[in-house]
């Protein structure tokens, strides 16, 4: 399953980023060519944070649209399905703009809590 590959890659970079902080949300962004099922991909999100430190960072798909320039005739298309052929000329000389990121663009980091863990003292000098 493609779409559990590139959740545990977004898993990873929010782990090393986050240094053990708390993560609300996750913004990533992925381009058209990496054909990403979103929905696929929002189910791995949440088998691999479900019971993890993750578990209830929501995660936002950013798509991104796969754009290609012509080198022929100069033309600009935005892509439908991942085949790099101009819109007007049907060349294959084209240059692929955008489309094939894939990047954890941004993360809402909780604020660092203080863990002041007040203990509360037990009542083991019982007076007698
Ligand atoms: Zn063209």
């Amino acid at each position: 399953m493609h779409e559990l590959a590139l959740g545990e890659a977004i898993v990873d970079t929010v782990r090393r980023h986050a240094g053990g902080r708390s993560v609300r949300r996750v913004t990533a962004r992925i381009g058209h060519m990496r054909q990403v099922v979103p929905d696929a991909l929002q189910f791995a999100w949440e088998m691999l944070t479900d019971g993890s430190d993750l578990a209830g960072c929501r995660l936002e798909i950013d798509h991104v649209p796969a754009v290609i320039t012509c080198r022929g005739c100069g033309s600009t298309t935005t892509l439908e399905f991942p085949i790099l052929l101009c819109d007007a000329c049907d060349s294959a000389d084209v240059e692929l703009v955008s489309g094939e990121e894939f990047l954890v663009a941004t993360m809402d980091v909780a604020e660092e809590v203080s863990s002041s863990s007040s203990t509360t003292t037990g009542d083991d000098s019982a007076v007698s």
